[in-house]
């Protein structure tokens, strides 16, 4: 039998215990009371209050959905297999950020950032008492230090575009990084304000679409934020990440999304993992005159179409009649997907938002709609930096003259249909 917890009745105290006995529902809106509501946007951490997204905290919890992004289903699948303790309780001795970042202005602002929790990283140090209390507040957000290694890099060492400073780039190539990996927390009011629709239809949309996978989108108007079942996001950090801070020192800043066949496997259908490693490049050099780099990574493979729809794309442009060619890159995705790109720049600048970023010097990147996002948030962007041509792979150039032709930036000027026409992709079997 499933039972609903009746109107007034106590939290189970203490709100753990064993996934055992009934399914006790979380869709009853009997229960708004227990939890303390989050005051997004209020000025400081202890105003605002915790996120409280721990599936044991019962009536403690003040949000729809559970932590860690698609991984919250591997940790259920490991409680059915019975390998984790379902009340087990993270201990966060020793966890705490590695660098310090914030807080910034941003933080408090409710039209800056709804796509991730500011104080993510910082939940030990603000929300002591509620820990110490009982509350099972878990980060969002973790940030460490460690040294990357690139073929590309040790390239541009040996080329003598970069040169070796024996701090944050050492004669092996070796890079000195900071890193922070960050799990969406979405505040839906401000999710739906920034996609011009109303809360409404944005809760209905999410719970549909998910196959009904989190009755409170519906059932719960009081709880304000979801802890989606998505990707998240990395920023590397070249340089002291302190340095934003200071209008006097120059920031580089590539926001590069997830392309798993390139950037891992060096793939050369696409410029994916070139660019990146020319961010780096970039990074690096900003970092060694005094700035500071930031290499923003999203999870979000394929233009957020996931890797078995770019793959049939791929295989959709090579058979098309006339071979894979620039004048139908777009057309194609378009065909299979419904859309070009479901990347959602829109709430890509809350990460830039949250490392106290007001203006981006050296932006590497050509994508317009992501100049268009960063700006529209009021982030300044001084130059533009385009991949150099010597970057791109050959089979890559029906992206690239594709890409141009729809506006992307570039210091050349905009291909005509006869160069559309000529940009043409390997063949399939070749
Ligand atoms: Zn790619």
């Amino acid at each position: 039998m499933i039972k609903n917890k009746q109107p007034g009745q106590q939290p189970d105290a203490p709100a753990k215990g064993p996934a055992k006995g009934h399914i006790k529902l979380t869709s009853h809106p009997s229960q708004r009371d227990a939890a303390s509501p989050v005051q997004w946007g209020a000025p400081s951490a202890g105003a605002r209050g915790p996120v409280v997204g721990a599936v044991n905290d019962g009536a403690q919890r003040n949000v729809i959905g559970a932590h860690s992004g698609s991984y919250s289903i591997y940790r259920a699948l490991a409680v059915a297999a019975g390998t984790l303790d379902p009340v087990h309780v993270a201990d966060l001795t020793d966890t705490a950020p590695a660098a310090r970042i914030g807080p910034y202005s941003q933080w408090a602002d409710v039209g800056k950032i709804v796509s991730l929790d500011p104080y993510g990283h910082m939940v030990s140090e603000v929300f002591s008492e509620q820990l110490e209390s009982g509350l099972d507040i878990r980060p969002t957000i973790a940030v460490t230090k460690a040294r990357v290694n690139m073929p590309e890099i040790k390239e541009a060492m040996r080329k003598g575009r970069l040169e070796a400073d024996g701090d944050l780039l050492t004669e092996n190539g070796d890079v000195r990084v900071t890193k922070a990996a960050i799990e969406p927390v979405w505040y839906l009011p401000g999710i739906a304000e920034r996609f011009a629709v109303s809360e409404t239809d944005l809760r209905r949309s999410l719970f549909e679409h998910s196959g009904g996978m989190y009755t409170e989108l519906v059932t719960r108007n009081d709880l304000k934020l979801f802890l989606p079942p998505i990707g998240g996001l990395t920023v590397y950090c070249f340089g002291d990440v302190s340095a934003v801070r200071d209008p006097g020192r120059e920031i580089a800043c590539r926001v590069h999304d997830e392309c798993n066949g390139s950037d891992v496997f060096g793939s050369d259908i696409c410029t994916c993992r070139p660019y990146l490693a020319h961010g780096v490049e970039v990074c690096i050099e900003t970092a060694q005159r005094g700035g500071v780099g930031f290499i923003v990574y999203n999870r979000k493979e394929g233009r957020a179409l996931g890797e078995v729809t770019k793959f049939l794309v791929y295989n959709a442009r090579k058979r098309q009649l006339g071979g894979d060619r620039a004048e139908t890159y777009f057309e194609r995705t378009e065909c299979v997907a419904g859309v070009q790109d479901m990347r959602f720049q829109e709430l890509m600048p809350d990460a830039l938002n949250w490392l106290g970023i007001a203006r981006i010097d050296r932006f590497v990147s050509m994508s317009d709609m992501k100049y268009d996002a960063i700006t529209g948030q009021g982030i300044e962007i001084g130059e533009r930096v385009a991949i150099p041509d010597s970057l791109i792979p050959e089979d890559a150039n029906v992206e690239m003259v594709a890409k141009k032709a729809a506006g992307y930036f570039s210091e050349e000027p905009e291909p005509d249909a006869e160069q559309l026409k000529v940009a043409r992709g390997r063949d399939l079997h070749d």
